[in-house]
């Protein structure tokens, strides 16, 4: 059986993705930063179902937190085959007033707190015979938005992370890949997913529809998968055909 950590696994797509490693057999690292109760309901929903999984509470972007609960999660699983970097913010203002403190807070939590994670994560996901390594990008990262300046700027730096780290890992068969979401209902997008907006946005997405975070944790579960072992340093695109 093998080990998977997921940040942000306390909401949203991170949730799907933990609860949907689980049911693939991994024994889950649920990460969160704030919400410690909702993180536990995911661990009680995991065990429930009979799976396994541990609360690993720790800020991606501080980095010591980041390599003292990775190291002593590695220790409790024995092991670590399978890294997702889900954790993310947003941070919407047009670009003449982002704040440099809201621009460097964007960056440190999206790109960098991957980065941290992929960092500590190494030594471990070398060591395993199927590491795996999937980030959580976006379609604002590909195409870029109006007032999300930051957002896209981190996860288009993300696409980056993971085409360098591929090419680094591929020779240890660890595979780097990213899944690159569009629209998908999740607290992140509340605000965004309403009214005229919605019906605005529904018209871009051939597919007729916003996605789920099981949309989303449904690739991340195959590019984690045994199927999936050819694949490394690719995007790929859960968007309803909003970006094709
Ligand atoms: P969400 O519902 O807002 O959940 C965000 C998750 O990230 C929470 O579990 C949160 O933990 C965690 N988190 C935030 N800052 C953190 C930090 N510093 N350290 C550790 N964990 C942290 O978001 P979501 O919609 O599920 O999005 C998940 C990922 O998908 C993000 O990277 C987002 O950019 C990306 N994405 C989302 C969409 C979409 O339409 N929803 C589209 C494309 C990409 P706490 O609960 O503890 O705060």
């Amino acid at each position: 059986m093998g080990v998977a950590l997921v940040t942000g696994a306390s909401r949203g797509i991170g949730r799907a993705v933990a609860i949907g490693l689980a049911q693939d057999g991994f024994v889950v690292g649920v990460n969160y930063v704030h919400s410690e109760s909702a993180a536990a309901a995911v661990i009680a929903e995991i065990k429930a179902a009979g799976g396994q999984a541990f609360s690993v509470g720790f800020d991606v972007s501080d980095e010591s937190a980041v390599e003292t609960a990775i190291k002593t999660f590695v220790a409790q699983a024995g092991g670590l085959d399978v890294l997702c970097n889900n954790a993310g913010i947003a941070i919407d203002g047009l670009a003449m007033r982002v704040s440099r403190q809201d621009w460097q807070h964007t960056l440190d939590v999206n790109l960098t707190g991957a980065f941290l994670c992929c960092k500590a994560a190494s030594r471990a996901l070398l060591k395993s015979p199927a590491g795996r390594i999937v980030n959580i990008s976006s379609v604002v990262g590909e195409q870029g938005n109006a007032g999300q300046v930051s957002y896209a700027a981190s996860k288009a730096g993300l696409i980056g992370l993971t085409r360098a780290l591929a090419r680094e890992y591929a020779a240890r068969g660890v595979t780097v890949n990213c899944v690159s979401p569009g629209y998908i209902e999740t607290e992140m997008t509340a605000a965004h997913l309403t009214g005229e907006k919605k019906s605005e946005l529904l018209k871009r997405i051939p597919l007729g529809r916003v996605g789920t975070p099981e949309d989303v944790a449904s690739a991340v579960r195959f590019l984690a998968s045994p199927e999936a072992s050819y694949i490394t340093g690719q995007v790929v695109r859960v968007n309803g055909g909003l970006l094709m």
